[in-house]
């Protein structure tokens, strides 16, 4: 299994996307403006999308996707590109984004019977199977529901917070997996923790507290900082006294989680995987 980190900005500038990760070539979690590196091949091969919640910088490239593919997926008899989100995010999608207005309905398009997208609800504590890759949907704490993911996976699993606050749940269910890395955010530096608190988001102090709760030394990778903010971050998170190995999260990085020759392996990519041909 591999995840390549396609965007993991707080917002946009160049240089800067928001989240998107492509787990193997065919599930995406979250769709941010991350999505925008993927060729058409690729985004034509996408089946599942995974929605942490309704926030435009994980949903916005959702519709423009289903715009794209539409025509070959079609052509291909690819059966519709299946949205989990939890029930009131799918709401917040329904009402806010495909209405018409905002963007065309692709629950309906290009036909009643054979739509682009199609809605699935999911629940926190719920293992999706998606093609024998088992991913369960965690709790996140966000000023609209939320949820995050963990991809499990035979060296441990790939956790992502998805955006939170402090998150108490998290950890109680962290406790009991093998967390080979950990995704999480960090959105705002700490002469703003009024507005991350307010935002259902984290700041470097607060962040300090939350990962003590991960008994276990970890590699963790901080996600979702603002443009031009990432030196400042995480040189506040640096020079807080933490067990974990903390990292920043670059987009075009990929991290394999799997077994090779035995050996339990997680394996980090730098520079990015080459970026697949123009042409598409
Ligand atoms: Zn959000
Ligand atoms: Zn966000």
């Amino acid at each position: 299994m591999q995840i390549r980190v396609l965007g993991c900005s707080g917002s946009i500038a160049a240089g800067s996307r928001t989240t998107a990760f492509l787990l193997d070539h065919d599930v995406l979690i979250d769709a941010g403006t991350g999505v925008g590196e993927l060729t058409l091949a690729e985004l034509v091969q996408i089946d599942h999308i995974l929605v942490s919640h309704s926030h435009l910088d994980h949903v916005l490239a959702i519709g423009l996707l289903a715009d794209s593919v539409t025509r070959r997926r079609s052509a291909l008899a690819r059966p519709p590109v299946q949205v989990h989100a939890l029930p009131a995010t799918l709401a917040a999608l329904r009402t806010h984004v495909f209405n018409g207005v905002i963007w065309p309905d692709f629950t309906r398009l290009p036909s009643e019977r054979h739509p682009v997208l199609e809605l699935r609800p999911v629940e926190v504590g719920q293992l999706l199977e998606l093609g024998g890759r088992r991913i369960e949907v965690l709790s996140a704490a966000h000023t609209v529901p939320a949820v995050g993911f963990a991809v499990h996976g035979e060296a441990g699993a790939w956790v992502y917070s998805g955006d939170t606050g402090p998150n108490e749940a998290l950890w109680q269910r962290l406790a009991a997996l093998d967390v080979a890395a950990l995704v999480i955010e960090t959105a705002f530096r700490d002469e703003e923790r009024a507005l991350a608190a307010a935002s259902g988001h984290l700041c470097p102090s607060q962040l300090g507290r939350e990962l003590a709760r991960l008994a276990a030394p970890t590699d963790v990778y901080i996600t979702h900082v603002k443009p031009g903010e990432v030196a400042a971050v995480m040189a506040e998170i640096a020079a807080l006294p933490l067990r974990h190995r903390v990292h920043a999260l670059e987009s075009g990085q990929t991290i394999t989680l799997g077994r090779e020759a035995g050996t339990d392996v997680l394996r980090q990519a730098w520079p990015p995987a080459a970026a697949a041909g123009a042409a598409d």
